[in-house]
């Protein structure tokens, strides 16, 4: 059994504790909070052992009468791995912390990919994360284009690629962010940085992105244009999306009109949550002209890195492989 925390208790903490609970090869030894809220309260509900993050914040959660297991120290004497959810560079800080309690930890994409100097996407490179006590788990965005852009690049070979992300300016509960009005460049210099990232995955590859946000909680959309070596064809290419795995092909004729519509499946699927764990690609969007390949991407910002997640915290484990994971996983999380 692989014995392991989640410190950060927020959107993809609670995700990624819920879905470590899923596999039999693992148990959870506890989540850290930082606020007594609902949230923990609700986590003690569950029967999840509640920890502090810090000491500092012990009397909070005794005032609000929900007991506490300890604090991070505590739990990551009891661990094997900690899945650091806590908030962009908040993971920078605790690394320090994770190897003096001689720890492997998973970050998530919102820290540097030098804190690890290893960023994993679980189909393009868990074998080289074997043996590594620290990495980091890109962000969103990044996972979902490695996964299309990784079928597309061992499918049929890319010359180059360039994706427009349109990006959900906020998760749902998240009051205080915006635009509520706008459609923000973001940045508004070229490239943004999410092509840098894609190569921090998959070496050598010619990409570039550009992002802007929108006022939308749900999903993020791309626009993906490929150039590719040889004689692309449409079959090619959707051939190509379609044996990857975690890639989700729809149809806007059987009623996928919008990213609405793909959340609206996974409410009617019963997803925990309404997740969209995998990367959706619009089967009618799939396009080829003068060898370059167009689509739509959908992706669901605060499912879709939990499958990746639970596979690195094997992978740095050792013991299963590649495939042997991901079937695992992909099973525990209803992924076709
Ligand atoms: P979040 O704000 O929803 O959750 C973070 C949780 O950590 C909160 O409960 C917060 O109270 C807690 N926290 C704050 N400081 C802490 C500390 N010092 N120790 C322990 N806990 C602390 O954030 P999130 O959206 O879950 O993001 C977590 C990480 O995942 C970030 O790196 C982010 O970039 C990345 N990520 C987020 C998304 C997304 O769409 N939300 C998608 C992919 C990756």
């Amino acid at each position: 059994m692989i014995r392991v925390a989640v410190n950060g208790y927020g959107t993809i903490g609670r995700r990624v504790a819920d879905a470590v609970l899923k596999q039999k090869d693992m148990e959870l030894e506890g989540v850290t909070k930082v606020r007594g809220d609902y949230r923990a309260r609700l986590a003690v509900e569950k029967g999840l052992p509640l920890y502090a993050a810090d000491g500092r914040h012990v009397p909070e959660f005794a005032k609000a009468g929900i007991e506490t297991k300890g604090t991070l120290n505590d739990l990551l004497k009891r661990v094997d791995v900690v899945v650091d959810a806590t908030p962009d560079e908040i993971g920078r800080g605790n690394k320090p912390i994770y190897e003096r309690a001689g720890v492997k930890a998973i970050f998530q994409g919102g820290e540097e990919h030098s804190l690890t100097n290893f960023s994993f996407v679980a189909q393009c490179n868990f074998e080289k994360a074997a043996g590594k006590n620290m990495v980091r788990v890109v962000s969103c965005n990044t996972t979902a284009l490695c996964r299309t852009l990784h079928a597309l690049n061992s499918g049929l070979g890319i010359l180059k690629a360039r994706v427009v992300l349109v990006r959900r300016a906020a998760d749902p509960d998240e009051t205080s962010k915006g635009p509520i009005d706008a459609i923000v460049p973001d940045p508004v210099t070229v490239p943004s940085h999410h092509g840098p990232d894609v190569q921090s995955v998959i070496e050598g590859l010619n990409i570039t992105t550009m992002a802007l946000k929108v006022p939308e909680t749900h999903m993020h959309l791309h626009s993906v244009i490929a150039s590719l070596k040889g004689q692309p064809t449409r079959d090619r290419v959707l051939d190509a999306l379609a044996k990857e795995p975690r890639v989700l092909l729809v149809d806007a004729n059987a009623g996928f009109k919008s990213t609405a519509s793909i959340i609206d499946m996974a409410r009617e699927m019963n997803r925990p949550r309404n997740d969209v764990y995998e990367a959706v690609v619009w089967k009618d969007s799939v396009s080829v002209a003068d060898g370059e390949a167009y689509f739509f991407l959908a992706v669901h910002q605060e499912a879709i890195v939990t499958p990746e997640n639970i596979d690195a915290i094997r992978a740095v484990s050792g013991g299963i492989g590649k495939e042997q994971s991901m079937r695992v996983t992909d099973a525990s999380l209803g992924i076709a």
